[in-house]
């Protein structure tokens, strides 16, 4: 049957379980990753007990085995929202200026790490590929070949990853940044951050090998693998939904107007306020499209215990009441703000409803909502991409209206631009991003990254797993794994 493979992730995507946490990209990647092969899924169920001391919980869903181990709320205090999305979001971001480190969050870091690789150290076999995610757990690895596992052992960085000079504001960064170099093959979602790591190993002393890099004794391999979606079944998805009565209700609701849709969670990287001054931009220099559109900001609110989140929340709504009150009046409203998060299914048919995508935050290590808004489109009277030059995916995505979000005015000509934009050059721009995405999908982004992990021949018997670890996505799990 060949090996067995084992995800890890801090969150655990445990389909129609409560509290099961949204389908982000990386749920939805990790589940084509191991449907119908052997392994598991192992990490946080989500529960904060009183100490993280507990057995971990094994459960069974569609054949997928999830492992869960539960956070006590200091750990969630300490690791998650103190070093993993107070310190490194921020600084993997670019916003030094956000970090709030503190040695008592380091260490609970630690702590949380090595509690994950005491869990999981039992249950490995010798011949395990294990595929470790995201910026939660930089150290699992080191933490299990202190444990004498001498697997296969990948990590992949969802987030993007800064150049070395914002790397070394972390304090203690070797003792976190150097925890990649005990993997195996470390993916970045594009080469830019990929390179931005391997010029960090460098001034720390790193040097070349003919395929990657040596650090401190140990070996590793870099790479870009930019993530995806599972393209197919998402445009079957938006076409079906494009005709509910849900996506009738939302387009009578508009009375004719053209509907701008932004879709993020309420996090200060995605650039929302930039957004918003953009859209009234519009309103303010072109006086004929006021009344005539409607900005829908569809924006869940994520790790509200952190202060930085609290202060973007203040801004944003701060910043929307005065554009309506500054442009509306009784009978139209020009931007609507939802602060809850929809089904996959709702979400696809407000994204092929949607006349113009915006996509502009000022740093991301990908986008899925921008990949997912080119899928949905009816590829015969597509809507138009705007989307940021610092988004992952504006590398992939260049039929779309690059902007520099920072550009107020621009990002405004951008808008105006996609607005009166004729068909044949939305379809020409469409096509072209809509085949880039059939043919590099989810699927073939778990296929590369397994297939340079573990080299090409029993990358194969993984595959299987994969698929069925993140394939079937349900529709009940909309949140994301953040
Ligand atoms: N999402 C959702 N419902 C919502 C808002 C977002 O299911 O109401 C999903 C969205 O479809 C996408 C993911 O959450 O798959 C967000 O991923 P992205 O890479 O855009 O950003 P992240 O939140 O991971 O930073």
């Amino acid at each position: 049957m060949g090996p067995r493979l084992i995800i890890v992730s801090n969150r655990v995507a445990v389909p129609d379980t409560p509290r099961a946490p949204l389908a982000g990209g990386m749920a939805v990647a990790v589940k084509a990753a191991l449907k119908n092969r052997r392994g598991m899924w192992f990490g946080w169920s989500g529960k904060v007990a009183e100490e993280s001391v507990g057995e971990p919980q094994a459960v069974e869903v569609n054949k997928i085995n999830y492992v869960l181990v539960d956070l006590s709320k200091n750990d969630i205090q300490e690791y998650y929202n103190g070093l993993a999305n107070s310190v490194l979001w921020p600084i993997l971001h670019y916003r030094v200026d956000l970090q709030e480190y503190s040695r008592a969050d380091a260490s609970g870091y630690l702590r949380v790490n090595r509690m994950f690789a005491d869990r999981l150290s039992p249950l490995l076999r010798d011949d395990d590929v294990i595929w470790v995610h995201d910026y939660h757990l930089m150290v699992l690895g080191r933490e299990l070949r202190a444990r004498g596992h001498r697997n296969t052992i990948g990590f992949f960085l969802h987030t993007p990853c800064a150049p070395p000079d914002i790397l070394q504001a972390l304090p203690h960064h070797r003792a976190i940044l150097g925890g990649l170099a005990h993997y195996d093959l470390v993916g970045f979602q594009t080469e830019n951050d990929r390179d931005n790591f391997a010029h960090y190993l460098v001034s720390q002393g790193a040097t070349q090998t003919r395929t990657g890099y040596e650090f401190e004794g140990q070996k590793v391999r870099l790479g870009a693998f930019p993530v995806s979606i599972e393209t197919k079944a998402y445009m079957r998805l938006a076409r079906n939904a494009g005709r509910s009565a849900m996506v009738s209700l939302v387009r009578e609701s508009l009375s004719g107007n053209r509907l701008v849709l932004g879709v993020d969670r309420l996090d200060y990287s995605k650039g929302i306020p930039d957004r918003i001054k953009a859209f009234e931009r519009l309103l303010e220099n072109n006086p004929e499209w006021r009344g005539r559109v409607t900005l829908l900001q569809v924006t869940p609110k994520s790790r509200s215990e952190i202060r930085q989140y609290g202060e973007i929340e203040t801004e944003v709504t701060g910043l929307i009441g005065k554009v309506n009150g500054r442009f509306g009046d009784a009978a139209w409203t020009p931007i609507r703000y939802v602060n809850r998060s929809y089904s996959r299914t709702v979400l696809a048919g407000l994204y092929r409803a949607a006349d113009v995508g915006m996509v502009t935050p000022l740093r991301d290590g990908m986008n899925l909502v921008a990949k997912e808004y080119v899928a949905a489109q009816n590829p015969d009277d597509p809507g138009v991409l705007v989307l940021s030059q610092f988004a992952g995916a504006a590398k992939e995505l260049d039929g779309a209206l690059i902007v520099n979000p920072h550009e107020t005015d621009a990002v405004a000509a951008a808008l105006k631009r996609a607005l009166e934009m004729p068909l044949e050059e939305r379809r020409e721009r469409h096509a072209p991003m809509l085949d880039h995405l059939l043919e590099n999908d989810i699927k073939k982004w778990a296929e590369d990254y397994l297939a340079t992990l573990v080299g090409a021949q029993p990358a194969r018997s993984l595959l299987a797993g994969i698929r069925a670890l993140f394939g079937g996505q349900s529709d009940q799990a909309p949140l994301a794994l953040r």
